[in-house]
């Protein structure tokens, strides 16, 4: 049913993921809170400028996951995803901002139903689909939500994987080795979710376990409270040049 041209180069990839991982099964990833987006809340600034070259570490690596620019409603809270609930985000600039959602573990952006949805980067697909249903306090009822989960490695051999949320469908299926760039979905509201919008989660594989971290990195000199968490990891700036989504237009 599923019949597809694979091209040489990502048959190579395909190779490079088989080793230690011989066949595709979503991924093991630190656990998500429940969570909704707040449209009220949108955020078309961050309280610093954040650049490459402002974050503690960087890797070039990710491209944009859409084309254009949508706003920000609710950037990755340092204190902490989906572990510890202080009545704030703490974003990448070190600012708090008790109007995002607390603990949330990526960033939200808001943008209507139907945008296409780019692989951030080369990767194989670990999950296409339908999660299990679960109820969702916020809207009173059950949800499902439709999900991608890709799996990436940098040439440095430092593992990745992305997920994107609250689909509105899939272009994938699992196995699917793609290049950056592939449209894998199209945005939706599926889920514990009140308003069309992409929620992107980024994970480091730290020996086999996915621990969230930040793709914009860390902007300050104090230390970052989810480096120092021992549930928790380094941020790093993943973007390549000029890739990542703008916080100003
Ligand atoms: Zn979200």
């Amino acid at each position: 049913m599923h019949k597809r041209t694979i091209p040489a180069a990502s048959l190579v990839l395909a190779f490079v993921f088989t080793i230690g991982c011989s066949r595709p099964t979503r991924l093991s990833l630190q656990d998500r809170n429940s969570e909704i987006t707040y449209l009220d809340n949108v955020r078309e600034t961050a309280s610093c400028d954040p650049t490459a070259a402002s974050s503690n570490r960087a890797l070039p690596l990710f491209s944009k996951p859409f084309a254009g620019d949508f706003p920000v409603a609710n950037m990755f809270d340092h204190d902490k995803p989906s572990v510890d609930y202080n009545g704030s985000v703490l974003t990448m600039c070190g600012a708090r901002d008790a109007n995002q959602v607390d603990g949330h573990d990526g960033y939200d952006w808001v943008m209507p139903e139907g945008t296409p949805i780019r692989a951030v980067a080369d990767g194989i697909v670990m999950f296409a689909g339908l999660n299990p249903p679960g109820y969702c306090a916020q809207l009173g009822r059950i949800v499902s939500a439709i999900e991608v989960q890709l799996r990436h490695r940098a040439p440095d051999g430092t593992g990745f994987s992305t997920l994107y949320g609250n689909l509105s469908s899939v272009r994938v299926v699992v196995g699917d080795v793609i290049p950056a760039g592939a449209t894998i979905g199209l945005s939706g509201n599926t889920g514990c979710s009140t308003a069309p919008h992409l929620h992107f989660s980024t994970y480091q594989d730290r020996g086999g376990s996915f621990i969230f971290i930040d793709p914009y990195g860390w902007h300050q000199t104090a230390s970052d409270p989810w480096e120092a968490d021992p549930r928790g990891a380094a941020s790093v700036w993943l973007w390549r040049d000029g890739e990542a989504p703008r916080f100003r237009f």
